[in-house]
C-alpha cells in the first residue's frame, strides 16, 4: 500500500511545470520508492569543459595542461592523467611551462592569468562557462562605472578568485552572515553585488538584505548564481523533503556538492555525501520508503547510474 509520502512524491512527479522531473522507480504495491533527480550531475559547464579536454586530446595537439582540475573529480582527472593531461596546480608552474597547450576550466581565471599566457605565448584554449565569463563582464564594467563590488560566495574558491581577477577597483568577498553584518564599504561610492555561481540562493538574498540595510550607497543587485545550481538545489530540497534517506553524490573538494548536502541535511537528517558507490551498501539496509538521490555538478553520471541501481536492488526489492 503507498503511505502518504509516496503518493505526495508520486503527485509531485506528475505535476504541471514540477521540478522533479527525474527517474522515479516503485514497488508493484508502491511502497518505497527511488527517485533519481534529473539535474544530478554534470552541468552544461562542466560537460562543456570536458568535452573541450577529450577534443584536445583526440587533436594529439602537443603537451596539454589544465590550470587546475578541470572538474572536482578524482576518477576523471585520473582518467585524464593516463591519457596523458597535467594539471598545473600553481601560478610559477605555469611561469615554468615553455610549449604545450593550456585549457582554462569552467570556474575561469584572473585578467593576470589570461596576460602571463599570452606573454609566454602558449596556446590557450578558453572552457570558462558562459556564466561565469558574464560575471568577470559585469564586475569589470562596474569597476569601471566606479561601483565597488561585493561578492558573496567563498574566498579560497577558485571561480571567487578568478572574479576578483577581474574587478577593477574595491572589492569584498561575503561568505557568512557575521561578515555580510561586519561588512563596511571601502569607499563612498556606490555598491555592486554579485553571487558565485553555486552560492546558495536563499544566502544570497538574506546577505543582500543585511548589505542594503547597512549601507547608505545606491546598491546594484545582479543575481548571478546558475540555474542549474537553483534548479539542482530545488529539486534536491523538494525530494529530500519527502525521503527517509536521501545520497549526495560527489567528490569531497566539490563545494557545490556540499552545499547541495547541507540543503538536503535541513530536510533529511538521514542524508549522505558519497563519494562512490562502495561504501553506500551498508548504509542503505536500516532504509525503507523513498530514497532519493542527487548530485554535485562535477559528478560522472556512470557513477549516478552505479548508486541508482544499487538503490533499486537494496530498496525496492526487500519490499
Ligand atoms: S554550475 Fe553553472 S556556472 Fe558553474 S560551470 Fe555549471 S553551468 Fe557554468
Amino acid at each position: 500500500m503507498a503511505d502518504e509520502k509516496i503518493r505526495q512524491l508520486i503527485d509531485s512527479c506528475s505535476e504541471k511545470g514540477t521540478v522533479m522531473k527525474g527517474d522515479l522507480w516503485l514497488t508493484p504495491d508502491k511502497s518505497a520508492a527511488v527517485y533519481t533527480a534529473k539535474s544530478a550531475g554534470f552541468c552544461f559547464g562542466v560537460q562543456r569543459a570536458l568535452d573541450t579536454v577529450y577534443e584536445q586530446i583526440e587533436s594529439g595537439s602537443g603537451p596539454i595542461f589544465t590550470y587546475g582540475p578541470i572538474i572536482h573529480n578524482e576518477i576523471v582527472v585520473k582518467d585524464l592523467e593516463e591519457k596523458g593531461v597535467r594539471v598545473i596546480e600553481t601560478r610559477q608552474e605555469l611561469e615554468s611551462l615553455e610549449e604545450g597547450t593550456v585549457i582554462i576550466r569552467s570556474h575561469g581565471v584572473s585578467r593576470d592569468i589570461y596576460e602571463l599566457l599570452e606573454q609566454k605565448n602558449l596556446h590557450v584554449v578558453d572552457a570558462t562557462c558562459p556564466f561565469v565569463k558574464k560575471i568577470h563582464r559585469i564586475v569589470e564594467q562596474k569597476g569601471n562605472e566606479g561601483y565597488e563590488i561585493v561578492i558573496t560566495g567563498s574566498a579560497v574558491h577558485p571561480e571567487v578568485e578568478g572574479i576578483r581577477g577581474w574587478c577593477t577597483g574595491e572589492v569584498t568577498v561575503v561568505e557568512t552572515e557575521d561578515e555580510a553584518r561586519t561588512y563596511k564599504p571601502k569607499t563612498d561610492r556606490n555598491l555592486c553585488i554579485v553571487s558565485q555561481t553555486t552560492f546558495n540562493l536563499k544566502k544570497f538574498h538574506k546577505f543582500v538584505e543585511i548589505i542594503r540595510g547597512l549601507s547608505y550607497h545606491e546598491t546594484a543587485v545582479l543575481n548571478t548564481i546558475c540555474n542549474a545550481t537553483e534548479e539542482r538545489q530545488t529539486e534536491a530540497r523538494s525530494i529530500a523533503n519527502l525521503a527517509d534517506a536521501m545520497i549526495v553524490i560527489g567528490g569531497k573538494h566539490s563545494s557545490n556538492t556540499q552545499k547541495l548536502y547541507e540543503i538536503c541535511r535541513k530536510e533529511c537528517s538521514n542524508t549522505f555525501f558519497v563519494q562512490t558507490f562502495d561504501d553506500l551498501n551498508l548504509r542503505l539496509v536500516p532504509f525503507r520508503g523513498i530514497v532519493g538521490i542527487s548530485a554535485g555538478a562535477s559528478t560522472p553520471n556512470i557513477l549516478i547510474e552505479e548508486v541508482s541501481k544499487l538503490c533499486r536492488k537494496t530498496i525496492l526489492n526487500r519490499c
